[in-house]
């Protein structure tokens, strides 16, 4: 068996005083996307933003290991370095630094830059401030870009289709298929997904390969993200703790 990249093991984490995930253990290996399912307010974004290492998220218990080495001590920059990639789902607005600029820090190649902006429709944002003023939409298309010049071993995606209308939900849906080389046969692909999604769009474009639902801050059940996503639009999520 190869080392699985992403092993959460009994992942406690508090914001300010207040426990919001209760001992959650997740298993991502090389080569597969994995989607989580959850009502809002349930630890989603905590969870992500746990894995990459945000500040105002505490882990007060449980590990984290990326391709077998433990980081839950390690700052955010590091992780990133490592490979991972969170796209949020509420970004700041930067005052001051250009799209352009951040991007530059990501990778240096401006024809890189101008061609995948200008394949996302974001040519014209490149010289305004971060988010500043951009709509819903070009705010996910944007953390997108990002997350396609990181290129990371590990891509999180906060619900990347939340406000993108229907045409730009393809477009992405593209883009992020090419970070996740779903292009190249499953034996071959390193990448790994892990995706949080409310209305299950982006799954039926990307091909999730195991689905999770989350409830008050632990991982109810697992299994194949489709019929998951069937039985909760049938029966919504509260059935999810009944069934188990
Ligand atoms: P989800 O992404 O599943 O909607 P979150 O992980 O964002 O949920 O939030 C989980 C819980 O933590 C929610 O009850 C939310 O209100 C709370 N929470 C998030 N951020 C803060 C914060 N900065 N201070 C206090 N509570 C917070
Ligand atoms: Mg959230």
């Amino acid at each position: 068996m190869n080392t699985p990249l992403l092993e959460i093991e009994n992942l406690k984490v508090e914001i300010g005083n207040k426990r919001i995930l209760h001992g959650v253990n997740l298993t991502i290996e090389e080569g597969t996307v994995h989607v989580i399912f959850g009502p809002n307010g349930s630890g989603k974004t905590t969870l992500v933003g746990a894995i990459m290492g945000l500040p105002q998220y505490r882990v007060t218990d449980g590990d984290i290991k990326f391709k077998g080495e433990s980081i839950t001590s390690l700052p955010v920059h590091k992780r990133a370095k490592l490979g991972i990639g969170l796209a949020f789902q509420r970004p700041p607005a930067v005052k001051g630094v250009s799209l352009f600029y951040l991007l530059k820090a990501i990778k240096g190649s401006e024809n890189d830059i101008l061609a995948a902006a200008d394949s996302m429709n974001l040519k014209d944002h490149l010289h305004r401030d971060i988010n500043k003023g951009f709509s819903g939409g070009e705010i996910k298309r944007s953390e997108i870009l990002q997350m396609r010049l990181m290129n990371p071993a590990l891509l999180m995606l906060d619900e990347p289709e939340s406000g993108v209308d229907f045409e730009n939900i393809l477009l992405i849906s593209e883009i992020i298929k090419e970070i996740l080389e779903k292009e190249i046969s499953i034996t071959k692909r390193k990448k790994s997904g892990l995706v949080i999604t409310h209305t299950g769009f982006i799954i039926q474009h990307i091909q999730a390969d195991v689905g999770h639902v989350i409830l008050d801050g632990k991982i109810l059940c697992s299994g194949n993200p489709q019929e998951i996503l069937g039985r909760i639009k049938k029966y919504g999520f509260e059935k999810c703790a009944e069934c188990l």
